[in-house]
């Protein structure tokens, strides 16, 4: 079973991925904990190249041709394997941030997304997880814990509501693997809804 959390940054995604990881282990469920962009090593190394280069070191075409071959390789090395073996992979992150960020975000290629979608992943989770957060919040959570590599802050607010809109609208194309979860409250209260209704669905 394939479970990916998504959300703008700061939402608190990644607390919560780790979270259910722990939850699920507990409950004695085999559990591969993983990221985008990354979790292989050859992933983790394009994430290098293109998160701490320069912001324009990569055209839009460019960013989004690295990413999808860092999805690739992780879905060949790490969660492929992880699914046959009849393992439960948690994802922080995976295709939706490829259809909102390099999608809509640093240009209109949302067409070039689904193409190449097709052409060599061909799959999405069977749930994902949105952590729904008022961008304010989730800007100055990210920035107070000195994440300095969210390349979308300095387009500063109105890009953060944009993005926002971006997740709860392909919530809404990718409805019946969605669900939303409401991320501006303490973490022990989105993480008990999460845990339900990841519960509900899990085999
Ligand atoms: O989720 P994480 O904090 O690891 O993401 C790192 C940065 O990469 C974020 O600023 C996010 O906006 C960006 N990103 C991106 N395209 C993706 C996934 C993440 O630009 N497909």
């Amino acid at each position: 079973y394939f479970v990916s959390f998504e959300g703008i940054d700061g939402s608190g995604k990644s607390t919560q991925a780790r979270l259910l990881a722990d939850h699920l282990r507990a409950m004695g469920r085999d559990v591969v904990l993983t990221r985008e962009p990354g979790g292989s090593p050859g992933a983790e190394d394009i994430r290098k190249l293109v998160l701490e280069g320069d912001t324009d070191r990569w055209s839009p075409e460019t960013e989004l041709l690295l990413f999808t071959a860092a999805r690739r390789d992780h879905l060949e090395r790490t969660v492929n394997p992880a699914l046959a073996a009849g393992q439960v992979v948690i994802c922080d992150r995976f295709a939706d941030s490829t259809r909102l960020y390099q999608g809509l975000a640093r240009a209109d290629l949302r067409g070039l997304v689904d193409q190449l979608h097709d052409l060599v992943i061909g799959q999405d989770p069977d749930l994902t997880v949105l952590i729904d957060m008022d961008p304010k919040i989730g800007l100055s959570r990210a920035l107070a814990r000195g994440d300095g590599e969210d390349r979308f802050e300095s387009f500063g607010g109105d890009m953060q509501r944009r993005l926002r809109q971006g997740f709860l609208e392909l919530a809404r194309e990718f409805s019946e693997r969605f669900v939303t979860i409401d991320g501006n409250r303490p973490v022990e209260d989105v993480f008990a809804d999460m845990r339900d209704v990841v519960g509900a669905r899990l085999p």
